[in-house]
């Protein structure tokens, strides 16, 4: 046996490994007992089953860190799918074209003892169809005689078929190399890097909503300054500060608290400075004036938050202010000029008093907590076809396109993938979003539903 020096593990790769961005994804594809989890090990460095599979119950994706010649990359093993009526064929593709929307390149594996069967070739069909890079790995050639079982898979058009023992570990060295070489060092598809540390907060809005005062209410006396750039002015500068019983780190609070620079262009640099905070933010509590009507400043704001991905909350401030008429005719401003939005969980506050500061928390707490949510492929799913049941997409020139399957391809934010027949209208899927926010909560984060169009 080949001794494969593998460096595995949860948690492989912290802050200070040297890495930036997200890692390179390499999705295992391959139909059932072809050798998948034995190779994921074999790359794992692992003696025992990844996961143990309990029949009839369908696992969902699974990632693990791995290191090859100092090279780290993500391996995703998307086994584990029921036969279900529509047979292991089309199960097989649909598993293999949920992997390759969600990898940088795609690792297909194939018995060589047994060869190409159907199921392989419908994976080959679909795998052509895309521009992901594929390696095929030609598994169980444990010797020499195995070669040439292993070339016969030239057929393929896949290119070279790489042979391999998963079992011996033969060749997958070689495998490996080949690997690396393939993938990019830093993942086009992978989502942000998951830090650890207190959540990440942006304080925007637009001048004089009351950023500075908040800021000043929530920090109190516990303000504790990091990230201080020595030396120029213009370097954002965080703040960590304790709420409900918990660090949170700030932003950008430099670019609040210098606001008597912010003389002339001070749209331009409130602009800039909303999204390099952003940027860094993982939730954004927008200030709004509830004693001003709602600009269109504000409003651009709010979409920036959504196009950024960001989780929201709104904070109606200098409620003190507020007067009867005004409160009337705020509600339906809200109902005009929000309905994009009324998902964010809404809070009204008084920086100056200080008036229902502490609500900010589990407004906060919310949109995270949705910001992270995952739903199971197969909880997708069943909603998917109870939603298609009940409501179909309505007839178009007397075709209907159907949706076939889909699943969430990331989370921070939500993003799902459905795979259909044909064109789905907007309005159907704003529909599909609405029953997702109806079905699973989603409260106070921005949802991204795409489609990828089967011939
Ligand atoms: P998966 O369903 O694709 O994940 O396949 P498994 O990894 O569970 O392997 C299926 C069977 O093939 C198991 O009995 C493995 O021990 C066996 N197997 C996997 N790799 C090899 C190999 O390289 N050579 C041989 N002879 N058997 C293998
Ligand atoms: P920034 O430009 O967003 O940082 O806004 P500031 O915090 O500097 O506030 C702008 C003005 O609004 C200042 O005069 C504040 O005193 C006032 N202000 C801020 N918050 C409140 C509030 O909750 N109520 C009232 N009445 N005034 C406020």
């Amino acid at each position: 046996e080949e001794d494969l020096a593998l460096l595995s593990g949860d948690g492989a790769f912290e802050d200070g490994d040297g890495f930036t961005g997200p890692a390179p994804v390499l999705a295992i594809v391959g139909r059932p007992n072809v050798g998948k989890s034995t190779l994921v090990n074999r790359i794992l460095g692992r003696r025992e089953a990844v996961v143990e599979d309990t029949p009839g119950v369908t696992r969902d994706r699974v990632s693990y860190p791995a290191l090859w010649n100092g090279q780290r990359f993500t391996v995703v093993d998307t086994g584990g799918w029921e036969q279900d009526a529509r047979g292991m064929a089309s199960r097989v593709a649909e598993q293999a074209e949920i992997a390759v929307e969600l990898a940088d390149a795609v690792l297909f594996v194939v018995d060589a003892t047994v060869g190409a069967t159907a199921t392989d070739e419908a994976v080959v069909r679909m795998l052509r169809r895309t521009r992901k890079p594929v390696i095929l790995a030609a598994n169980k050639v444990d010797d020499e005689r195995g070669q040439l079982e292993a070339a016969v898979l030239w057929s393929l058009g896949l290119g070279e078929p790489r042979s391999v023992s998963a079992l011996h570990g033969r060749g997958v060295a070689d495998l490996l190399d080949v690997v690396i070489e393939t993938l990019p060092e830093v993942s086009a598809i992978a989502g942000p890097v998951e830090e650890g540390g207190p959540r990440r907060v942006a304080l925007i809005g637009r001048p004089n909503v009351g950023k500075s005062s908040m800021l000043n209410k929530l920090v109190g006396s516990e303000r504790v300054i990091v990230d201080n750039v020595a030396g120029t002015t213009r370097d954002p500068v965080d703040e960590l500060v304790s709420l409900g019983g918990r660090m949170w780190r700030f932003v950008d609070t430099a670019g609040i608290r210098r606001r008597a620079h912010q003389a002339s262009g001070a749209d331009f640099y409130a602009a800039l400075r909303t999204q390099t905070a952003l940027e860094k933010a993982e939730v954004a509590v927008v200030l709004l004036d509830a004693s001003e009507v709602l600009s269109v400043q504000d409003t651009k704001i709010l979409s920036t938050v959504i196009e950024a991905g960001r989780a929201l909350v709104i904070a109606y401030n200098k409620w003190d202010l507020m007067e009867d008429e005004r409160r009337h005719y705020l509600e339906r401003e809200i109902e005009r000029d929000l309905v994009q939005m009324t998902w964010a969980p809404r809070v009204n506050v008084s920086a100056r008093t200080g008036w229902h500061a502490e609500r900010l928390v589990p407004a906060m707490d919310k949109a995270l907590a949705s910001w992270d949510a995952r739903i199971p492929t197969g909880r997708f799913n069943a909603f998917l076809g109870e939603l298609v049941a009940a409501n179909p997409h309505p007839l178009r020139g007397g075709k209907q396109p159907r949706i076939l399957f889909g699943t969430q391809a990331s989370s921070r934010p939500p993003k799902f993938v459905v795979f259909t027949t044909g064109f789905l209208d907007p309005g159907y899927r704003r529909f599909i979003i609405r029953r997702l926010r109806e079905t699973f909560g989603f409260e106070g984060t921005p949802i991204e539903l795409t489609m990828r169009i089967r011939e």
